[in-house]
């Protein structure tokens, strides 16, 4: 039978290229995104998959679309939460107003997505993947709200895998290191790219690509007896401590 994706954040990205990865194993995909022109633009030439614009850290918008998910394709196996945004500043100029925009998104929503969810992923006793980041792993400067969401999500996965368990649903989360997309680029300098560069044993950025081969991983039936688990697509950047860039130096 045919196994169905729902992707938030799906119009570009992380999210895109894995709409895209399940296309290509034979999945259909729920595209989720609140921007309505890139969702209509990304869907438009992909067959198997369905847009539905939802902006998920809003509690009615999330009621409202997982009804008509199901409507559509009669049947959920796998939710990836992967919507997010990123605001990189200053504790002293993190105003409320921005701390809250960055947990609506990246911790409400996953919060809220899988809560909505958990009916059809019971039937379908089917898998969560959380997209956290490694500056939920790692701390850093100008991270405040951002790298504490994800480090929020990272908890919150624990959480679902434990609770959610009982129903044959896992639950797994990806932390990726940096990939080029739209939200990294807003907010790395040349300064942050180069630091990552140095920082990453690998020694370059990740590509959308390289994340949507765990992601899909994970929600696959090859993942079967894993839950609970954070992985980080990171170039291995988890794993150093000091002394990297100076050896390559
Ligand atoms: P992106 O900005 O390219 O794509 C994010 C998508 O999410 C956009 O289409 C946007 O419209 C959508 N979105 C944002 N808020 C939403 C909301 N409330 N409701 C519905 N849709 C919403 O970003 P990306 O780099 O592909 O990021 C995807 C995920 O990966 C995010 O959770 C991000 O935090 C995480 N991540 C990215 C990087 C990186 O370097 N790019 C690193 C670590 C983690």
């Amino acid at each position: 039978m045919t196994k169905i994706a729902l992707v938030t954040g799906a119009a570009r990205g992380i999210g895109l290229a894995t709409t895209k990865l399940f296309l290509e194993l034979g999945w259909q995909v729920a595209m989720i995104d609140r921007d309505l022109p890139a969702l209509d633009s990304a869907s438009a030439d992909l067959t198997g998959a369905q847009k539905f614009y939802c902006d998920v850290s809003i509690p009615a918008e999330v009621e409202a679309t997982l009804p008509a998910v199901l409507k559509h394709f009669g049947q959920i196996d796998a939710l990836i939460n992967n919507a997010g945004v990123a605001d990189f500043g200053p504790i002293e100029d993190t105003n409320f107003t921005r701390w809250r925009t960055v947990m609506e998104t990246n911790l409400d929503g996953v919060f809220l997505m899988t809560q909505a969810t958990i009916p059809a992923l019971r039937q379908s006793r089917g898998a969560v993947v959380n997209i956290a980041s490694i500056s939920g792993l790692r701390a850093s400067t100008l991270r405040v709200a951002y790298g504490t969401s994800k480090a929020a999500v990272i908890q919150l996965t624990k959480q679902q895998a434990v609770e959610l368990g009982e129903y044959g649903i896992r639950a797994n989360c990806v932390c990726p290191g940096p990939v080029r997309t739209k939200l990294a680029m807003a907010v790395h300098t040349q300064d942050i790219i180069d630091a990552y560069h140095d920082a990453i044993p690998l020694n370059r950025y990740g590509s959308e690509r390289e994340i949507a081969e765990v992601i899909v991983f994970l929600a696959s039936d090859k993942a079967s007896y894993v839950t609970g688990q954070i992985i980080a697509a990171d170039g291995g950047f988890d794993s150093t401590g000091v002394g990297l860039p100076a050896l390559r130096h």
